[in-house]
């Protein structure tokens, strides 16, 4: 039998041959105090970003987050990593502009590596009915102070030269914005998480909260499963679990939860170097640092919290993929995954203040949150502080499903994004 010559880290760790190593942990591993100025549920993007700006910028030092799995376990670490301003409505373009100008000094903010990318963003179009949509984004975005530059289809092909000459789908014309991109969605968790625990942040995994005391209109604390804890500041941040957690406080959410998938291929050499989306073709991609192409498309067409993929998803994404690049039609698909999303029907997210006194909204980001992560986090921090919506976010707040006064998004990318 042929002698075995490697062996996993794991293995070797376990037979003794090797040490684990002595790293510094990025955080603390906590158990919960029994009381908190500020509690926050959920461990994504979201949620360590307002324990952050909590602690950084107002002070606040008995802040607790909690999290049921493990930090950035959600949707944080399942997202395709597009960070982006291209919105239509002034206060979208606002708040997603303001989130990119924190992406662009978000590594040395927090010390820590996000690998923001700023390589650039197409939306394409296919035929005329998409270049007008394509032409009143473009509108739209320079209105809004966003970066915009329209090019007609021979320019766009010329930018990315793969894409196909010859197809079903003509490259009829394409928006760039210059300055969207990606960013590492495990490091923002990780350097998030470890810039708040260094300012005394309490960060404690495997802490599901199971409900909320609420006495007369006032939070009073959280129930979990290590105890409950006492605060009358609590913030939800919990994305496609929102509407159930929140019922347990007796506030209804208007957004129903989603799958949406993800799928990379096989690593290769660099072959794009920037972010493509064809809602045409219902698919965008862009190559991670590691080689692979990163795919997605639109949600699942049924509610639901499964985190699993489906194949009739994997053939909609390849099929858009060779569509828009036949030279990829030979690469295997490496990985496919879902993530659930609390989707509202605006398109917009949720955030703010509700009717429960300290009980605060960090939620309805449906496909497109990670982009807002460091956005999100600082306004809620100032909303939570002040106990009054910050400005960038008062368009977004819960009231609007009364008023009326929606902001409808649902066109900004056609798919997810
Ligand atoms: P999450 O990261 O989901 O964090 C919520 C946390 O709450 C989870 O860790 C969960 O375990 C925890 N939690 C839930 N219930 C409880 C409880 N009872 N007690 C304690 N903790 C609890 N956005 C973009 O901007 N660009 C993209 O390219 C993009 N692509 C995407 C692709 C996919 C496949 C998916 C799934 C999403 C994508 N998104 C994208 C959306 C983005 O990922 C989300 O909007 C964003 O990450 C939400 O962050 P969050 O911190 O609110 O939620």
């Amino acid at each position: 039998m042929a002698k075995r010559l490697s062996y996993s880290a794991g293995e070797l760790l376990r037979q003794g041959l090797r040490k684990e190593p002595n790293w510094p942990k990025l955080w603390r591993d906590q158990e919960p105090r029994r009381s908190y100025d500020v509690v926050v549920v959920g461990a994504g993007g979201h949620g360590l970003a307002a324990a952050y700006y909590l602690a950084k910028l107002h002070g606040a030092d008995r802040v607790a987050v909690l999290e049921k799995g493990w930090l950035g376990g959600g949707a944080t670490a399942r997202n395709t990593t597009v960070v982006r301003s291209n919105y239509f409505y002034p206060e979208s373009a606002k708040f997603y502009d303001f989130s990119l100008s924190l992406w662009k000094g978000l590594s040395k903010e927090l010390n820590y590596n996000v690998m923001f990318s700023p390589r650039g963003m197409w939306m394409l179009s296919h035929d005329r009915h998409g270049d007008e949509m394509l032409r009143r984004s473009v509108n739209a975005m320079l209105l809004n102070n966003v970066q915009a530059e329209y090019h007609k289809g021979d320019a766009v092909r010329s930018r990315i030269p793969h894409l196909n000459p010859a197809p079903r789908f003509p490259i009829w014309s394409g928006v760039l914005q210059p300055d969207a991109g990606t960013a590492r969605h495990d490091a923002v968790a990780w350097g998030y998480a470890r810039a708040a625990d260094a300012l005394g942040v309490d960060i404690i995994q495997g802490c599901e909260v199971t409900g909320f005391d609420v006495s007369g209109s006032s939070v009073t604390g959280v129930r979990t499963n290590k105890g409950p804890i006492a605060s009358e500041k609590v913030v939800l941040s919990v994305a496609g679990h929102t509407p159930e957690l929140a019922r347990l406080a007796g506030i209804e959410i208007p957004a129903i939860t989603y799958c949406l998938q993800a799928f990379v291929t096989e690593p290769v050499k660099p072959f794009l170097d920037t972010v493509v989306l064809s809602p045409a073709t219902g698919v965008y991609l862009s190559q991670s640092d590691k080689g692979e192409m990163v795919i997605g498309g639109g949600l699942d067409l049924f509610p639901s919290y499964a985190q699993r993929g489906s194949p009739e998803a994997h053939m909609r994404a390849a099929a858009g993929v060779i569509e828009l690049f036949p030279s990829l039609s030979r690469l295997r698909f490496l990985r496919q995954w879902a993530g659930v999303l609390d989707v509202v029907h605006d398109s917009s997210p949720i955030l703010g203040l509700t009717d429960v006194k300290g009980f605060y909204l960090n939620c309805g980001w449906g496909t497109g949150g990670f982009k807002a992560t460091p956005a999100g986090g600082f306004c809620l921090a100032a909303t939570i502080t002040e106990d009054r919506p910050h400005p960038l976010i008062k368009p977004f707040g819960l009231e609007r499903f009364t008023t009326g006064a929606m902001i409808d998004e649902a066109a900004a990318s056609g798919i997810a994004h």
